[in-house]
């Protein structure tokens, strides 16, 4: 049975202790103001020492690979994540939850899926070149494959383009609702190759640019509904030319950053939206349970009416759920087994429903007060409703499942 240790308790006190001085004083900032999060971001991770840990790991990787390639060394052992308890990343991720989730999307983009996409497919050059000062949030990465007439459908839609020009390729195309994207140094932005060739079967090859090239615009902030601590915007490429050095895993194979790349970040995204998704319910069933004894009508507290019990018995229902899917994640990371695609989407699925439909009734049990921006329900139900749209919409998911199933 899988349960958190003292020492993941200790952690998370750390991190209570650490949101309570650091973020809760300038949430209103981030959340209504126009405060970017990186420099909370940055002192988390120095805080914790998640910047050395992260260097450290990366240095013992890199020498690895390098004596892979060098022919020194059978490549074996030692495996990726080895050693380390995931617990330790999930519970951040659980803590600022409760608080900020766009905090968790802004760094979860950077580093999850930004510096893996460049750290798993890249060459040990790109790695190296790129993942060190996105690892440790020095550098903010943003990961670009959404396009204006181009969302579910991908990779099917998608009209941005890369055209080979002597040893260069030239880029064009736009994006939107990319998180990070008005402040990313290092950008990771998907296309497909244009041979003249029908657009599906175009071969799908992402590549590495940095902020500042010659024909990339990036816009200001989108206004939207929640998430206000993650900034979100578009992005324009007229004509931007690269080297094959950007092109990641230097190689037009698809294996090496196509679809198969992609694919693989959409898995890690669905696994962190349990964690995201738990920091929220756990939040508003504490928020709830506190309201629920203080809160008096008809002469007695509203915790004593069946229908306020029902709705407190739901959320631990949901709780417990989906603190199991996290243990399981972690189980499962820990054995260095990945979940399958389908088993992936479900946990997302499922997750992102639950954090929405508690949240909403943590604000319908808090009446008009949980409806006021003063009550802390009112933003995480708001930022909880993107679970079910962003790494792929809830219908998404629920095709990707039934396809497992039936194939
Ligand atoms: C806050 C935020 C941050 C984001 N960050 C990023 C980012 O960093 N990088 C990035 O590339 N993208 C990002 N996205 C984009 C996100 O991944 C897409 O919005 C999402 O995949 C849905 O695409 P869409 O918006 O085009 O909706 P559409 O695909 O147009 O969907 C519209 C509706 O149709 C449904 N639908 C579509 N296809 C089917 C089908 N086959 N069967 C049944 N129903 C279907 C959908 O489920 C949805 O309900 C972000 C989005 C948001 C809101």
């Amino acid at each position: 049975m899988y349960q958190w240790s003292d020492e993941h308790n200790m952690l998370r006190q750390a991190m209570k202790d650490f949101i309570a001085k650091e973020l809760v004083p300038i949430r209103d900032e981030l959340e209504h103001g126009n405060l970017p999060p990186y420099g909370l971001l940055r002192k988390l991770f120095a805080t914790f020492g998640m910047d050395e840990m992260a260097s450290a790991s990366f240095e013992k990787r890199i020498a690895y690979d390098k004596a892979i390639e060098a022919g020194e060394v059978e490549p074996s052992e030692p495996k990726r994540g080895e050693g380390m308890d995931p617990a330790f990343s999930l519970i951040p991720t659980i803590e600022l939850c409760r608080q900020s989730p766009g905090l968790v999307t802004a760094m979860g983009v950077s580093v999850g899926l930004t510096a893996s996409a460049i750290n798993s497919k890249g060459t040990i050059a790109q790695r190296e070149r790129w993942v060190p000062q996105l690892q440790t949030m020095e550098k903010i990465g943003a990961w670009a494959i959404t396009e204006p007439n181009s969302g579910s459908d991908a990779f099917g839609s998608m009209l941005a383009s890369a055209r080979r020009d002597g040893d260069e390729y030239v880029l064009n195309g736009s994006k939107t609702f990319i998180t990070n994207g008005p402040y990313a140094d290092t950008i990771v932005f998907i296309c497909k190759l244009d041979e003249g060739n029908d657009r599906k079967d175009r071969k799908v090859l992402s590549f590495v640019l940095d902020a500042g090239m010659d024909g990339l615009v990036q816009s200001k902030p989108l206004r939207k509904m929640g998430m206000h601590s993650s900034p979100t915007g578009e992005l324009f490429l007229n004509d931007v030319r690269v080297g094959r050095d950007r092109l990641i895993g230097e190689s037009e194979e698809v294996k090496k950053g196509g679809r198969d790349g992609a694919k693989s970040t959409f898995q890690q995204e669905r696994s962190g939206v349990a964690a995201m998704s738990l920091g929220i319910i756990e939040e508003c069933l504490d928020l709830s349970v506190a309201y629920a004894k203080d809160r008096e009508q008809f002469g007695q507290r509203i915790g004593d009416f069946q229908l306020i019990q029902q709705k407190l018995a739901m959320m631990e229902v949901a709780r417990m759920n989906v603190q199991n899917l996290v243990f399981r994640t972690i189980e499962l990371a820990a054995a260095n087994t990945a979940m399958t695609f389908a088993e992936a989407c479900a946990m997302k699925l499922y997750s992102a429903q639950q954090a929405t439909a508690v949240a909403l009734e943590a604000v319908q049990l808090h009446g008009g007060n949980g409806y006021m921006a003063e009550y802390h329900v009112e933003q995480l139900a708001r930022d909880a409703k993107v679970l079910q749209i962003y790494a792929g919409t809830d219908e998404i998911q629920t095709v990707a499942i039934a396809k497992d199933l039936l194939k």
